[in-house]
Formats: structure tokens, C-alpha cells, sequence
């Protein structure tokens, strides 16, 4: 196994070898979406992230459980209790069922992702699904002293807590900014400490989705459904936890407090974060109002966009950047990637025509593939690996018009390498040409085109090879017949 692999931890603020606890055994688990609405592009980013992170994984040989959750109860507006329940807000509105409104926008969820090409995780439990495993984790936790029940709603105990363990471990705030940022209590509060945050919420007559508990009707807060679901499929203690940046300072954070105080043990070795997709510089989000939906960026139906783009390119756009860092949204860096996947397309498309023309090869590939390695070894360095294949496909165009000499076996690792990194590891296909259906369709116009000339339909044959260029596909005429490739 090719075990180089560093990735940054956020937990100590610095690049870590990756050793898992239980090698080859992987366990990896990332927040996943609330389904109360479409998902948005920035949502994506951080999916399409973590797919990379479990491609490459598995790539080096490892056995992942990936668990990504589906949150379908608890998730009120603000992340500190406060506001409406998302669902129920978003069911009176639609006038659906709450659990109506979560398969709808699961079953999106799931066909965006699809059309990302990312794989589907191991497991993907629902919070609705795992009530008991909260319950049940609420009360380890009051009975280690670290929450107390207040009017049938629990709440976690933060001042206990930080006499014994660090709560801003994470993010390595001061304790003191947090309160300050923090409202004060007033009279009506019934938390004692103004970080004390919800494990489980007594229900309004009026909420809807209501469970019974040992402290009467209510439903789960959000951060005890992740330390629930990662700790019963992924053991107390796993190798890394992951999530979108913006969930670090609370969810994250009320995460571990939650399995300290129930386990005693820190439930994540490396906590991983992805950063932002913004839109000028501002984060996309649902509640901001700025978020492409993915069909909208696909078809260009939206006022701010100048077309429409493949599912693919927009997968090769984020994955131009690495995962640490922003991204910022705009035609112009659309267009560049469009420009540049299709390249890369091309390439692949024409690397099983390529013949060995040499005893030796005037590149190495051995090369290349360490290089390509050393990216993604170096925390997944996406940016970095598309650099080097931007290098192979100078080889595979050079090699295609006969200026760069190729061997049988320097042809057949360029292949194997082309296969692994492009498809298997970035995850990127070739969603519009290279399909059977599609070569079928090329050679079916060829032939049209070929009878034009030989019936002297020049008019015909013109035009045929005249749309096919609008459209950015060129054909040559060879000896072996006529070629097609995509520009
Ligand atoms: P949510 O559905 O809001 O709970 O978010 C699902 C995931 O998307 C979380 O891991 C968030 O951190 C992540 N996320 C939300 N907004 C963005 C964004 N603009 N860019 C990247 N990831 C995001
Ligand atoms: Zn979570």
C-alpha cells in the first residue's frame, strides 16, 4: 500500500501522516445534508470533496465504512435552539407532510449527486431512523453529570464541562470571545450557562414531528444525532470526521463535547474541513438567498449565468481548487474549466487509438505517476494533480500527432495511469461524448458523410463537417478512414 498519505487535521492545526487506527479498516463519517430544501452548489462542493477523499482511500487499498447522514429532524433555524424547526416551517409552507418534504428533497439530493458522479457512502443513516440511539446517548450523558433536565428539554452542561476537558479544542477560540458572542441569559432562559446548548427539546403542542422520551415528548437536537450515528457504526472512536468549515465553531465543537462527556474519548484521530464555495466572496447558502441550484447551472437558466455546463465540468471547476481552499463562483472560472475538462476529455478519448511507435518511450511515465501520487499523498492536492495530467495529455497529443516517441509498456502505464487518476480517483467521465451510443452516432454521420462524397454531394458533406465543427468535434481524413475528435 502506497502510504505517504499526509492530510491536515484541524484539530491540530497542522498536515499529519494519515495512520488509521485499524488499518486497512477506514471509518469516515461526514455531516451530511438537511433535507428541508434543494441542495445548493455549495453543498455540492463539499460532497464532491469527501468523494474525492473516499476515491482516493479506496485507491490506496483501503477498506472505508463511509457514513454520511441524512439530517430529517431537529434542525431548528438558528444552530443555538433558537427559531423554527426547519421541516415544519418548510411542510406549512408546501402544505406536505414534514416527512414528505424530506423524501422529496432526499430523493434530489440523491439524483444531483448521481449526476456529480460521487459514490454513494457505505451507510447513510437518518436521524428520524436512530431516535433511540439518541435517547439513549442523552442519558449516558446526564448520568456522567454533563446535562440536566429543565421542563422536559435536556440540556448539555458546557461550564461543567470545561472544569475538565478543553470545549474549544477545535477551533482554538478563547473561551472568553465565545461568551461574549454569546446573548446573556435573561429570565425566561431555562439554560444555566449561556453555551449550554439542547440534546433533546420538549415539543410545542403545535411541532409535529414529536417522539416520547424519558423526559417526556420532544425531539433530538442536531448535534447529538451525528454523535449517535457515527459512534453506533463507527465505534467510539474513528479515523475522521468531516464537514463543511462552517460547522466546526458549534456543531463540530458540541460534537466532541457530547462524546467526552459520554465516552471519554475524543471520537475523531483527524477531523477534516472543506472550505467554502462563495459568490463574490460571500459564502453561497440557502438562507443568503445566493445559491445556484445545480439544474439551474446545468440548463444556464439563471439570471446571473451567461450558459449552461455540464455536470462534469462543473466537477472538474471544483476540483481545480483545493479542497482548504475558497472558491469562488463565476462564468469567466466556469468557462476556463469547460475549456479545460474538454482537453482533458480529449485525451482520454484518444488514448486507446494511440499505437506504440518505439523501443523506448522519450518521456517517463514512472515519473509522472510519482509526481501525480506525491499531489494527492500531499492532503489530496486536487489543483496540484490536474497540473500533472495537463502534462500527460501534452504526451498523449504529441504522441497522436507523431512528434513524441512511445513504447508498448510506457502506452500501457500512460493508460493505467490516465484510468486511475481521471476516472477512478477524480471521478471524472466523459458525459458527452466517449459513450457507446454516442461513438455509434459519430460513425453513423461519418458514413452519411462519406457516401455525400462519393455520390460528389460536396454540399452535403461540407455541411455535415461544418455543423460537426460548430459543435466542436473535428474530423480528419486518414488513411485509416475518417477521425473524429472532440475540441
Ligand atoms: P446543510 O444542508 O446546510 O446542513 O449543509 C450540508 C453540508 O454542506 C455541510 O457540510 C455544510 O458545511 C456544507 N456547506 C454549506 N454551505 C456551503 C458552501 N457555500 N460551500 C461548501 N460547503 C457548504
Ligand atoms: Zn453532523
Amino acid at each position: 500500500m502506497d502510504n505517504q498519505l499526509v492530510l491536515y487535521n484541524t484539530l491540530t492545526r497542522k498536515k499529519e501522516k494519515f495512520e488509521p487506527l485499524h488499518s486497512p479498516f477506514v471509518g469516515m463519517y461526514v455531516c451530511g445534508p438537511t433535507v428541508y430544501s434543494d441542495v445548493h452548489l455549495g453543498n455540492c462542493r463539499t460532497f464532491v470533496s469527501f468523494d474525492l477523499i473516499f476515491r482516493y482511500l479506496q485507491h490506496l487499498g483501503y477498506k472505508v465504512r463511509y457514513v454520511r447522514n441524512i439530517t430529517d429532524a431537529g434542525h431548528l433555524e438558528g444552530d443555538n435552539d433558537e427559531g423554527e424547526d426547519k421541516f415544519a416551517k418548510k411542510a406549512k409552507l408546501e402544505k406536505l407532510e414534514p416527512m414528505e418534504i424530506v423524501q422529496k428533497y432526499t430523493l434530489g439530493f440523491h439524483e444531483v449527486l448521481r449526476l456529480f458522479n460521487t459514490l454513494p457512502p457505505s451507510i447513510e443513516p437518518t436521524a428520524t431512523g436512530h431516535i433511540s440511539e439518541q435517547i439513549a446517548m442523552v442519558q449516558r450523558i446526564i448520568e456522567q453529570g454533563y446535562a440536566y433536565v429543565v421542563n422536559g428539554t435536556v440540556y448539555f452542561d458546557v461550564e461543567k464541562y470545561v472544569k475538565e476537558y478543553d470545549y474549544t479544542i477545535l477551533t482554538n477560540r478563547k473561551l472568553e470571545d465565545m461568551l461574549n458572542n454569546t446573548r446573556e441569559l435573561n429570565g425566561q432562559d431555562e439554560k444555566r450557562g449561556r453555551l449550554d446548548f439542547a440534546l433533546w427539546i420538549k415539543a410545542k403542542p403545535e411541532h409535529i414531528m414529536r417522539w416520547p422520551s424519558p423526559w417526556g415528548v420532544g425531539f433530538p437536537g442536531w448535534h447529538i444525532e451525528c454523535s449517535a450515528m457515527s459512534s453506533k457504526y463507527l465505534g467510539d472512536q474513528f479515523d475522521i470526521h468531516g464537514g463543511g468549515m462552517d460547522l466546526a465553531a458549534t456543531h463540530h465543537t458540541n460534537e466532541i463535547a457530547q462524546s467526552q462527556a459520554c465516552n471519554h474519548t475524543q471520537p475523531a484521530k483527524y477531523w477534516m474541513h472543506t472550505n467554502m464555495l462563495t459568490v463574490n466572496g460571500a459564502r453561497m447558502s440557502k438562507s443568503a438567498g445566493n445559491g445556484f441550484l445545480p439544474h439551474e447551472l446545468f440548463s444556464g437558466n439563471h439570471p446571473l449565468l451567461s450558459r449552461g455546463y455540464s455536470p462534469m465540468a462543473v466537477r472538474f471547476f471544483m476540483l481545480q481548487a483545493h479542497y482548504r481552499s475558497t472558491l469562488d463562483f463565476s462564468n469567466e472560472a466556469l468557462d476556463a474549466a469547460d475549456k479545460g475538462f474538454k482537453r482533458l476529455m480529449n485525451a482520454m478519448a484518444l488514448l486507446p487509438k494511440l499505437k506504440a511507435t518505439a523501443k523506448k518511450a522519450a518521456f517517463k511515465v514512472d515519473e509522472l505517476r510519482q509526481r501525480c501520487y506525491a499531489a494527492m499523498n500531499d492532503d489530496f492536492n486536487s489543483p496540484v494533480l490536474i497540473a500533472e495530467l495537463f502534462e500527460a495529455v501534452r504526451i498523449i497529443n504529441s504522441i497522436h500527432d507523431g512528434k513524441l516517441a512511445v513504447d508498448e509498456q510506457s502506452l500501457a502505464d500512460l493508460k493505467t495511469l490516465m484510468q486511475h487518476f481521471v476516472h477512478d480517483i477524480l471521478g471524472l467521465i466523459d458525459d458527452n461524448t466517449g459513450s457507446d451510443d454516442f461513438e455509434r452516432l459519430m460513425e453513423m454521420i461519418i458514413a452519411l458523410r462519406n457516401e455525400a462524397k462519393l455520390q460528389k454531394d460536396y454540399a452535403t458533406s461540407d455541411r455535415i463537417r461544418e455543423g460537426l465543427s460548430a459543435i466542436g468535434i473535428q474530423l480528419k481524413d486518414s488513411k485509416e478512414g475518417t477521425l473524429w475528435n472532440k475540441v
